[in-house]
């Protein structure tokens, strides 16, 4: 089970007297967690098969990127955590021999442009150490670009105060906020120390009771421009274990998005991705990208097989039957 842990700052954002204030929702224990459904695992977008190294902390599933898990450690726990199966192992950093192996593997992979930091939250590391990870990636001369992975801004935004050497050796922070109230004014100071030196998106969680409105999310995409923060992802939840309760209908996710169409100028609104399970690659999810073929069951193109990928929405057990969740149609018609 996932430890509660929080920072006093983003306790005290809550309004804990609002027994539905959707930041108290994103990090307080709900018993629906200890529901978990069969088709939730610990490696929902199946990260397994294109991972390396002992603890497979390198995993290279698109050609041009490799994403490198430095730490299981994070400022605060998030209930919806697709890595939960990591984090809840305890706090544990990426070591040095797996590092010289991931530095070994970059360099011997030309076709590989970016690094992608995450973890955990890699800013859950020191100064020192994480200058010294990314000077090893940055004497590899094919590599173009290190982008690092963070919610640090939203739950402890100090930790940008002296951050501004590590954030000249990186060229693209996403940080993960999702709802307007993360926005605040020291979230604004922590993105002020960060936009002289990268460029700055953010990645949202597309989650029930939370952000799950267009009111919700036009707000969130505002706050981020006022910010100098480009909205760029909006994910809906993978099929990580216990967390149904806060994934919505995937047809009022896509709905959600065509109505931010009309409310937002283009350049803030978020694309609705869909990593799609079994390690088939993320799809920016809208009606042209997802053929439904019945309530609950939707036909997806793999961007990394082009092979068509039957899945189907895994909703709490209530609201929705749950069955086979992302099937390669072309195996089934080969059976
Ligand atoms: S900060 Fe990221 S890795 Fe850490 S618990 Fe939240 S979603 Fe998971």
């Amino acid at each position: 089970m996932l430890a509660v842990k929080l920072t006093d700052y983003y306790r005290s954002l809550i309004d804990w007297d609002d027994p539905h204030d959707p930041l108290a929702r994103m990090v307080s224990f709900a018993e629906e967690e200890n529901r978990q459904l069969p088709e939730e695992t610990d490696d929902p977008i199946g990260d397994h098969p294109h991972s390396h190294g002992p603890s497979r902390a390198l995993i290279h599933r698109y050609p041009d990127r490799a994403l490198l898990l430095v730490t299981s450690r994070c400022a605060a726990h998030c209930r919806y955590c697709f890595r939960k199966f990591r984090i809840e192992q305890g706090d544990a950093d990426l070591g040095e021999a797996e590092l010289t192996e991931a530095v070994a593997y970059v360099a011997n992979h030309p076709e590989i442009r970016e690094l992608i930091l995450s973890g955990g939250d890699p800013l859950s590391l020191s100064n020192g150490r994480l200058l010294d990870l990314i000077g090893r990636f940055r004497r590899i001369p094919h590599l173009c670009s290190v982008r690092v992975h963070t919610r640090y801004p939203v739950y402890q935004p100090a930790r940008c105060d002296t951050l501004e050497a590590v954030a000249r050796q990186v060229d693209v922070f996403v940080v993960q906020v999702n709802h307007a109230r993360e926005v605040t004014e020291r979230f604004a100071q922590a993105m002020a120390r960060l936009r002289p030196h990268a460029l700055l998106y953010s990645q949202s969680v597309l989650l029930r009771g939370v952000n799950d409105s267009v009111e919700a999310l036009s707000a969130l995409s505002w706050s981020l421009a006022r910010v100098g923060v480009t909205p760029y992802y909006l994910h809906y939840p993978d099929l990580a274990p216990g967390t149904a309760h806060f994934r919505p209908p995937l047809e009022q996710a896509m709905a959600l998005v065509g109505a931010l169409r009309g409310r937002l100028p283009g350049y803030l609104l978020p694309r609705l991705i869909l990593d799609i399970p079994g390690g088939h690659g993320k799809i920016a999810l809208d009606h042209a990208a997802c053929q439904r073929i019945d309530d609950h069951t939707f036909l997806l193109r793999s961007p990394l097989s082009g092979r068509m990928i039957e899945y189907r929405e895994v909703l709490e057990p209530d609201r929705r039957p749950a069955q086979n969740h992302a099937v390669d149609v072309a195996d089934c018609q080969r059976r």
